[in-house]
This record gives C-alpha cells, sequence and structure tokens, in this order.
C-alpha cells in the first residue's frame, strides 16, 4: 500500500512531524536506520540508573516553540543547577581559579527524566507498521509521479516522502533519482551538522561531592581535556552526575587514555572526591552512526543552516528536507528541529 508520507528519520523533526500528520487524518511510515528513536537526542541510564545526555540538554525561554511542545505533552522541566561556586582554568601553567558566576543570566532548563522523554511521547504515538527501526534508507527514486524508497531491506511508494537527515549526510548517503539541482547539492556540503564532532561524557557518582563543598559542578577550561562541566543531578536530587564536554581531539584516544586524562584534571579542580565514582560514559559524536558525513574542509558552526534552497519541494513538491539545519531560526538546535517539522506539516497538510 502506498503511504501518504514517508519520513526518514526518527529523530525529533521525523516523529514530531509523523506525530502532527497522523493527528491531521494523514497516514505516516517513518523508516529510522539506527537500533533505537532519537536520533541526536540520547539520554542513557547509567550505574545507579542515574540518566545522563548524551546528546541534546538544555533550552532557554527564547525556545517558545519547544516550551509549548513540552506544555502540550505534559512533560515537566526543571532549571539547570547553578548555585555555588564554579572554576576556570585560563591556562595549563596557572592554578584553577575560583569563580562567582553574575546570578542575572537567563537560565538554562532540561526536561525532568530526561530529554529523551519527549522523544517516547511522540514515537508511542506510532505503531510498529508505522515505525520501522533498523532499515536504513539507501535510494530514493521519483517514477510515474510516484516515489520508490528502498532500504537496505525493502522498497516502499509513497505520495511524498520528507527526509530529516543533515543535509550533507543525506546528499551522501542516499542515492536519489533523478539528481536534484546542482546548487543544492552544493549548499547541503556546505552546510554545518551541528555538534558532529563533539565529544560528550559523564560521570555518575553515589554523592554531589562537589554540592556538599559549595561548588556548582561547573567548569570553564582552556586546559582540557574536560572544556565544560555541569551538575547533571536528576530533579529529585536523589542520583547524582557531573556531565560535559571534552575537546573534539579526544576521539583520537582510547577510552582508556581518555578516562585516564579526565580524572587526572578533575582531580586537580576537586581533588581526591572526583576519582571515588561509579561509572564514566562518553559518546564521540563523530563516530556515531548515522549522525553526520565527514568533510576534509572546515565548515563554519550552523553555515548554511536554514538556506532558502530547503524551504522548497523538490520533485513536484514531492520530495522534501527538512531536519533542524534547515530551519531559517535556531538551525542546529532542538527549536530548529520543531520549527522544521512545524513548517513541514504546514506545507504537506494541503497537499494531500
Ligand atoms: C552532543 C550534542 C549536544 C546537543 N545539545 C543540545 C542542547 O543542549 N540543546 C539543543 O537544543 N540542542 C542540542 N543538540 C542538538 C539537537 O540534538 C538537535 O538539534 C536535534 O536532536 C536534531 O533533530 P533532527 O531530528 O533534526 O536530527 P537527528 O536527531 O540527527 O535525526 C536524524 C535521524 O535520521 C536517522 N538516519 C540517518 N540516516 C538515515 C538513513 N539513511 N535512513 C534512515 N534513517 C536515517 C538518524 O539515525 C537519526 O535518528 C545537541 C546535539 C548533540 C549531538
Amino acid at each position: 500500500m502506498k503511504t501518504d508520507v514517508l519520513i526518514i528519520g526518527a529523530g525529533l523533526t521525523g516523529l514530531l512531524l509523523a506525530y502532527r500528520l497522523k493527528k491531521s487524518g494523514i497516514s505516516v511510515k517513518v523508516v529510522e536506520a539506527n537500533y533505537r528513536v532519537g536520533g541526536r537526542i540520547h539520554t542513557i541510564s547509567s550505574k545507579n540508573e542515574t540518566p545522563i545526555e548524551m546528546g541534546a540538554t538544555w533550552f532557554g525561554v527564547h525556545h517558545q516553540n519547544l516550551i509549548q511542545l513540552l506544555e502540550e505533552l505534559e512533560l515537566p522541566i526543571f532549571e539547570q543547577f547553578m548555585e555555588g561556586t564554579a572554576l576556570f582554568e585560563p591556562l595549563s601553567t596557572a592554578p584553577p581559579q575560583k569563580i562567582q558566576l553574575p546570578t542575572n543570566q537567563q537560565p538554562s532548563y532540561r526536561i525532568q527524566h530526561g530529554t529523551s522523554t519527549i522523544i517516547h511521547k511522540l514515537s508511542s504515538c506510532l505503531n510498529t507498521s508505522e515505525l520501522l527501526l533498523n532499515e536504513q534508507v539507501t535510494r530514493i527514486e521519483h517514477r510515474n509521479d510516484e516515489l520508490i524508497i528502498t532500504t537496505n531491506l525493502t522498497s516502499y511508494k509513497s505520495k511524498k516522502v520528507v527526509s530529516t537527515l543533515p543535509p550533507r549526510l543525506l546528499l551522501n548517503t542516499i542515492q536519489i533519482q533523478p539528481q536534484l539541482p546542482n546548487e543544492l547539492v552544493d549548499i547541503a556540503n556546505k552546510t554545518h551538522t551541528w555538534m558532529g564532532e563533539s565529544v560528550k561524557f559523564g560521570i555518575s557518582y553515589e554523592k554531589p561531592f562537589w554540592k556538599e563543598n559549595q561548588y556548582s559542578g561547573t567548569v570553564f577550561s582552556n586546559v582540557g581535556p574536560i572544556t565544560e562541566l555541569y551538575d547533571h543531578s536528576n530533579v529529585e536530587n536523589s542520583r547524582f552526575a557531573l556531565k560535559g564536554f571534552l575537546q573534539n581531539g579526544m576521539s583520537e584516544y582510547s577510552k582508556e587514555q581518555r578516562i585516564s586524562k579526565v580524572f587526572n584534571q578533575l582531580e586537580k579542580l576537586f581533588g581526591n572526591d572526583a576519582l571515588n565514582y561509579l561509572a564514566y560514559e562518553d559518546v564521540l559524536w563523530k563516530n556515531e552512526p548515522y549522525t553526520s558525513f565527514p568533510s576534509s574542509e572546515f565548515i563554519f558552526p550552523h553555515q548554511n543552516n536554514g538556506h532558502p534552497y530547503y524551504q522548497k519541494g523538490y520533485f513536484d513538491n514531492s520530495l522534501f528536507i527538512g531536519g533542524t539545519e534547515t530551519s531559517p531560526e535556531h538551525g542546529g538546535y532542538m527549536e530548529g528541529a520543531i520549527k522544521s517539522a512545524q513548517y513541514l506539516s504546514k506545507k504537506i497538510i494541503p497537499l494531500l
């Protein structure tokens, strides 16, 4: 049977678009290459069931569409803990400095019980014939007024297709027939994939030693390997963790080497307490499948996000290119993914 809309990718854009279209009575199929939903949203349960965000975590009051969606889905939020002394490492030859962060900063928020709750809430409205995991789309063909989508397992026919892959990944990993305009291919190849090379890590602890010593857990470092660190305890304050980013170059080291370097730095910052941990987790996003496509040229952060070529339909308005990087506002962020899904649902619903 032909589906009205086949969506490639079960990240935030794909799942929200499917949710909106299905509510409007349109038949959908979401095809996801990975074994899990969520894409760049990935909450893991560390030792002692401490939830740790390996992908998207924070948002602010300016992310209005995300806040409205969380209200609609009845998912509560909480403020990022920042109280206490922060630490700043300006130079490897100077000791860490204690700093008090200004209190008038706009706070950041997190989703209670993890960012993935938004993904699970959206995907729960899809049945097993509407959400297909472990199926990588390899080809899209426009033939005789219909689209034929080939995966590693089978093929589907659909009236409309929406890709939610970062544009550079789409154009380099899915064969599209007939070819898309050269100008679009060129722009897609120069569109940055937000956080595609980042290294995120989290450490769970039995006790929040940093809070007990009047530290917020916040660290900014020019020295590394940790560049940023924050308290990552759960909303109930019953599971404790620190979480942050490592220098991108850390992906060249083995996990043992990364662990050794991270704890050397933490010991210097917080003393022996930091070594008494439950579990260390990290994700090297550049090695994560189906996330980004490597480039030998430097692409500036957010370069070409929201380009006008992404606002058009292709093959007589049957193929659309979505995903957070295609949003003219907040491209790269969860807010951009939501705006992309909303833009596409408004565009596609009247066509069907
Ligand atoms: C480490 C990190 C930290 C971040 N922190 C924040 C933050 O604090 N705040 C914030 O707002 N945003 C943050 N982001 C960005 C946020 O995660 C993204 O904006 C958002 O999740 C993008 O959603 P998306 O659906 O557009 O794309 P994606 O999540 O990339 O979804 C694309 C989907 O397509 C699938 N796919 C790929 N190829 C194929 C194929 N051939 N066939 C089928 N499926 C395929 C992928 O597996 C994936 O599920 C962060 C991202 C990362 C990686």
